[in-house]
């Protein structure tokens, strides 16, 4: 908790879109950015992470001191099984997030899993960002048959952790539809290209309910988040966001039916 290089304190809070798990080991537009980003910002004390890849019923954080690197994917390159980021964990802070969601009023009980390493969702983008492995990473787990309310409702919470020296960092994709995806054709379908236009509007409004309340959004917003994995740490962000603080947007690109579109709250270092 010494010597926090934060910006009046607070640090900000960071949505990336992962896009593909080859970003981790490619040196392209995207990682470089994630990499870019990260020595712009002060330096975290530790990383709570909200990934899409990690569903549960209830709600859990990881809680090893040492977790392993999982490789959450098949049909991927050897090259990225190989692939280990033996950061430490932070069991401490996994106990104050159980804190922070268990205190009445509103309290969610919280389960510490010592045996939950880091999925993809997490470590694609921390080796880019940081990859001398030396902040602590803990994640949360989503509660995915929960609605986007519930989800915005615990990031509320999650957001004090931002004046504890904490890195809250979102991993999904604001668009993602595999099953229409294609190699072939990059280029966004229209429905892409309008909930595309319509979310950023909204976050850069700070228009949040309708964007929790998603499905109300109707047909585009269906289209772009069929499952709502890759779309709830999206929630976890804005709802960490304080008065006054606008969206600085990086990596702001929609390829076929996925988007990489990525932003930062809070101030730069
Ligand atoms: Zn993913």
């Amino acid at each position: 908790m010494n010597n926090l290089p934060t910006t009046e304190g607070v640090m900000p809070a960071l949505f990336i879109g992962h896009g593909s798990p080859m970003n981790a080991i490619e040196d392209n537009e995207f990682s470089r950015e994630w990499a870019r980003q990260a020595s712009r910002l002060p330096r975290p004390r530790a990383i709570l992470c909200i990934s899409a890849h990690w569903e549960t019923r209830g709600v859990y954080v990881s809680a090893a001191g040492q977790p392993e690197t999982i490789h959450d994917f098949y049909g991927f390159p050897k090259p990225l099984f190989d692939v280990r980021y033996a950061v430490p964990g932070s069991p401490a802070l996994a106990q104050r997030v159980a804190e922070l969601l268990g205190t009445a009023p509103g309290s969610q009980r919280v389960h510490l899993d010592p045996g939950r390493g880091l999925d993809h969702g997490a470590w694609s983008v921390l080796r880019m960002m940081y990859p001398q492995a030396d902040i602590p990473v803990v994640q949360f787990s989503l509660d995915s048959a929960r609605p986007g309310p519930w989800h915005y409702g615990l990031g509320q919470r999650l957001a004090a952790l931002r004046d504890e020296g904490v890195l809250i960092l979102g991993s999904g994709d604001i668009i993602h539809n595999l099953r229409l995806f294609s190699f072939h054709e990059q280029a966004a379908p229209d429905w892409a290209l309008r909930f595309h236009t319509l979310s950023k509007r909204l976050i850069e409004n700070g228009d949040h309910q309708p964007l929790a309340d998603y499905p109300a959004l109707g047909g585009d917003a269906h289209y772009a988040i069929p499952t709502p994995e890759h779309y709830l740490p999206l929630l976890y962000v804005l709802a960490a966001q304080r008065p006054g603080e606008q969206p600085a947007f990086f990596n702001d690109v929609v390829m076929s039916s996925l988007s990489m579109t990525s932003f930062v709250l809070g101030g730069h270092a």
